[in-house]
């Protein structure tokens, strides 16, 4: 008999399960309770080693592999479904305004090194041979050639569609009630409330633009007066500066601070902005855990979690969509899920 698989949660995480899920055979249904989705605000980036802050490697590992996997991932499902994803692959300028903000890139540019991608130092000049909006007062910078960035929505989309009518707008609100050989949880900030897992909301506040036409080419990850920023292009005209860090709970409100944090940075480093009109402004809370590696594997006999991707979420959609259904489908964990057990210490401590 076909295993029939629930999957709570229509993220990017939940779909891309699914969707791999479906492929393998599996009877699969998926419960959304529609609520605000990280997924739909996140930027993007697909950036294994600027989102490296801590030197835990099985973390590093995943990162890395998510990376590798996302150029196939995104040619299968561009060509399932016919939906253009935003995949680009320009790679990211890393940029300093001023001298202490030059420490903070070189520092930032080890941590690349050390995760093995390579980044190349680039003068002040070089960068505005690359980038001519950028201010003439940046100071140098970086080009990190291997990042990639994504469209999450379009990701969405093509997702929702590959997987079909197997999306029930419901929200679960016990998993006993879940009619299903085996159920993945990948609620995002609702995991918690299913599984009692410490799976945490971050805010993140974000702010679209639209520019008149593709004013800059590479994300642009600024440093300007010891602020961060980074800004996306989109092929559309859409930019997408982001994003602030918040502990505040259940909030998606955005405030005038959260809006200044991003916007004055942005314009320090791309002045011209100044002039583009805003399209959307908005929050998104990331599903954050205390040693902020996700939580993947089995919680108990047919329940399954696939949470807490935090800041990399987009970045680890494939290979957690790729090792999660391969638990589901064979009952066997594969050897790079076991660091992120739901039973780990780090979870506790
Ligand atoms: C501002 C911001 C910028 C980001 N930028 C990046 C980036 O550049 N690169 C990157 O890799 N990551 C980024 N992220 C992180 C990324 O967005 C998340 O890690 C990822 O989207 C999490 O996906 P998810 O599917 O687990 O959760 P979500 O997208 O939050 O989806 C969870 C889904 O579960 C549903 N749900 C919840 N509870 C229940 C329930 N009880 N029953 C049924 N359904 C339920 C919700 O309605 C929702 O649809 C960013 C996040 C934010 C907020």
């Amino acid at each position: 008999m076909t295993t029939r698989v629930a999957v709570v949660g229509g993220g990017l995480i939940g779909l891309a399960v699914a969707w791999r899920c479906v492929q393998r055979g599996l009877d699969v249904t998926v419960y959304d309770a529609e609520e605000d989705k990280a997924s739909t605000v996140a930027a993007g980036m697909l950036a294994p080693a600027s989102e490296i802050q801590s030197g835990e490697q099985a973390l590093q590992d995943l990162l890395r592999s998510g990376a590798r996997r996302w150029p196939d991932f995104a040619a299968e499902l561009a060509r399932a479904t016919g939906i253009e994803l935003g995949y680009r692959d320009e790679g990211t300028l890393i940029v300093a305004l001023t001298d202490d903000d030059l420490r903070e890139v070189r520092r930032l540019c080890g941590l690349y090194e050390r995760a093995g991608q390579p980044v190349h130092a680039l003068t002040a000049q070089q960068l505005r041979e690359r980038e001519p909006l950028l201010t003439p007062r940046v100071r140098g910078g970086a080009y990190a050639p291997q990042d990639r960035q994504v469209d999450p929505r379009r990701v969405l989309a093509a997702l929702r569609q590959a997987i079909g009518d197997r999306i029930v707008p419901r929200k679960i609100t016990d998993l006993s009630i879940v009619d299903a050989d085996v159920t993945v949880v990948a609620a995002g900030i609702g995991t918690r409330s299913l599984t009692g897992l410490p799976v945490r909301p971050v805010k993140g506040q974000t702010v679209r633009l639209t520019a008149p036409a593709r004013p800059i080419r590479h994300v642009i990850r600024g440093y300007a007066r010891s602020r961060t920023v980074y800004l996306v292009p989109r092929h559309d005209g859409e930019l997408v500066i982001g994003a602030t860090e918040e502990e505040r709970g259940v909030d998606t409100s955005v405030t005038a601070g959260g809006v200044l944090d991003l916007l004055r940075p942005a314009a320090d480093l791309l002045p011209e902005i100044v002039e583009y009109p805003v399209r959307e402004i908005r929050a998104g809370l990331r599903p954050g855990t205390p040693d902020n590696a996700p939580i993947l594997g089995a919680l108990k006999a047919g329940v399954i979690v696939a949470a807490g991707h935090y800041r990399n979420g987009v970045l680890l959609t494939p290979v957690t969509a790729d090792l999660v259904a391969d638990l589901v489908a064979t009952g066997v964990p594969p050897e790079q899920l076991k660091p992120f057990a739901p039973d780990r210490e780090a979870l506790w401590t």
